[in-house]
C-alpha cells in the first residue's frame, strides 16, 4: 500500500491534506549520524490561491523549498532511529514580491513535531511491524493503535 491522500488521513490520522508522501520515494533506509535510520519523505504544499500578505488572487508561484528533518521517537524493537523529511514549499507573490512558506499545525514553523507520539505510531504501522510491537513502548493496547 502506498501513500495517498486517504493514507494520510486514515493512517496518520491527520486531516491535513497538504501533506503528501513522496510518490517516488516515500521511505528509505540511510545512514544519519553514523546510524542506519528509517527515513520517510513527504511534501507540504499550501492550497492558498490568495497571497497571505497582500490578499491578491492568482499571483503565487512556487519558489523553492525548505526541508525539515524531524526526529521521531524510537518505537521499533531494533531501536532504529526514525526521521521524517518534510519538504516545505515556498511561494512568491508576483504582486507584492513577498514570500511565505506552506505551514501545518502538525509541524511547528521551526521544524519540530507538535504531535510526536501519534506520528511515531502511525509511521511505524507502515513498516510491517506487528501492532503489538508498536504498542508496547507506549503501554497501550494494540487495539488502540
Ligand atoms: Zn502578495
Amino acid at each position: 500500500m502506498f501513500p495517498t491522500t486517504d493514507f494520510t488521513e486514515n493512517v496518520l490520522g491527520i486531516k491535513d491534506r497538504n501533506i503528501k508522501f513522496d510518490e517516488n520515494l516515500p521511505f528509505e533506509t540511510k545512514k544519519i549520524k553514523d546510524e542506519r535510520a528509517a527515513v520517510y519523505h513527504a511534501k507540504l504544499e499550501s492550497q492558498e490561491t490568495h497571497c497571505v500578505n497582500c490578499g491578491f488572487e492568482g499571483s503565487l508561484i512556487k519558489y523553492g523549498t525548505k526541508t525539515c528533518r524531524l526526529k521521531l521517537p524510537n518505537v521499533t524493537a531494533t531501536r532504529q532511529p526514525v526521521y521524517l523529511e518534510l519538504k516545505k514549499q515556498r511561494y512568491l507573490c508576483k504582486q507584492c514580491r513577498t514570500t511565505f512558506m506552506a505551514e501545518t499545525e502538525v509541524v511547528a514553523a521551526h521544524c519540530s513535531i507538535t504531535r510526536p507520539v501519534h506520528w511515531a505510531i502511525t509511521l511505524d504501522a507502515r513498516t510491517n511491524i506487528s501492532l503489538k510491537t508498536i504498542a508496547q513502548p507506549y503501554h497501550i493496547s494494540s487495539a488502540s493503535v
